[in-house]
């Protein structure tokens, strides 16, 4: 149920009526808008009807979402959303904001060479898997905590935020101590106890949709994140499975503009993952930004042949400078910048 204040309503009226919603047992979730504050009530969907909450001073109207996710839809929150990673680094709004980096963090070097030329090149994310959730166990695992290490250092040598993937509850404090956004990888995307998990801290969260999962399922997932308190949500299309094997997924253009249709919330895409060959990564980033994309998360190595994991598909640091350059381009005719 969503509560609409009307244009003007005091701080005090909306207080007094979060404090009887909390009163009934149930969750209040306030969003405020440029002309009105909207309050999502969150509980069971039988005690939440049977409250007259119309009558409250300063409401105007009261609304049941039929959606099932109701934090994640634009009734919630009718303007876009824009996450804020640090002073001057957000994603969402009128810039396309672009996050690189290797598959793995292998080595120190490593990291440092990618840094260094990804964020000449204008990213400002860097990204790099510490834990690697691979498709076989005998493959390389990722560095661990030791990776983690790796990223906090490299992140402060050269002023830019960073990315990396959280697969297990336990491990998202250990993450959020060193990383500044959190990534829920596709296979996770309905662990709901690591949704609840990443849910509770304060740290942005990228959540990869899941390789069969629908728009609504994303959505859904981003509702078990958002329904914890933290509304730091950017989802992400990173290609989905179909019949097609030529690709290593098939990459779901339509799903951005269906997110803006349905939802608030900011949307990257991952062209490296959803075709897994290097040669398609710039053509699909094009059209990603082109579609309205908020962003793109790509992947960059300095020498792919070597790579320990998604070698096939990561980009030399020089044909990521070139793509950025061909982008700022679309971005501007699609009336955005970078
Ligand atoms: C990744 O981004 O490192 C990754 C493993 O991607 P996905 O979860 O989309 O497969
Ligand atoms: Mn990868």
């Amino acid at each position: 149920m969503i509560i609409v204040f009307k244009k003007g309503a005091s701080q005090k009226e909306v207080n007094n009526l979060i404090k009887k919603i909390n009163s009934l047992g149930l969750k209040a979730m306030i969003s405020k808008g440029i002309e009105r504050t909207i309050v999502g009530v969150i509980g069971p969907e039988d005690v939440v009807r049977l409250q007259p909450l119309e009558v409250f001073p300063g409401v105007e109207r009261v609304m049941t979402v039929l959606k099932p996710y109701k934090l994640a839809s634009r009734e919630f929150k009718n303007e876009d959303s824009i996450v804020k990673i640090r002073k001057g680094v957000e994603i969402g709004g009128k810039k396309v904001g672009v996050i690189a980096g290797p598959c793995s963090i292998e080595s120190r070097k490593q990291l440092r060479m990618v840094a260094e030329k990804v964020k000449k090149a204008g990213a400002i994310i860097l990204r790099g898997g510490a834990f690697k959730p691979r498709t076989s166990p005998y493959t390389f695992q990722g560095l661990g905590e030791e990776g983690l290490k790796i990223l906090k250092d490299v992140s402060q040598e050269f002023d830019i935020p960073t990315a990396t993937e959280v697969m297990d509850t336990r491990d998202v404090g250990l993450t959020a101590k060193y990383a500044d956004i959190l990534q829920v990888g596709a296979r996770n995307m309905q662990n709901f106890n690591l949704l609840k998990e990443v849910g509770q801290i304060k740290k942005p969260v990228i959540l990869k949709r899941g390789l069969n999962a629908t728009i609504k399922e994303l959505l859904m997932s981003a509702e078990y994140i958002l329904s914890e308190g933290n509304f730091n949500v950017i989802l992400c299309e990173r290609g989905i499975r179909t019949f097609e094997d030529f690709t290593r997924n098939t990459l779901d253009l339509s799903a951005i503009c269906a997110v803006k249709v349905l939802s608030h919330l900011p949307i990257i895409v991952d062209p490296s993952h959803a075709c897994g060959k290097w040669g398609m990564v710039a053509p699909l980033s094009k059209a990603a930004v082109a579609a309205g994309a908020d962003g793109l998360l790509i992947e960059v190595h300095p020498n792919p042949q070597e790579a320990l994991s998604d070698g096939p598909q990561q980009l030399l640091p020089e044909n990521f400078a070139f793509l950025m350059k061909e982008l700022k381009k679309i971005a501007q005719v699609v009336g955005k910048n970078m």
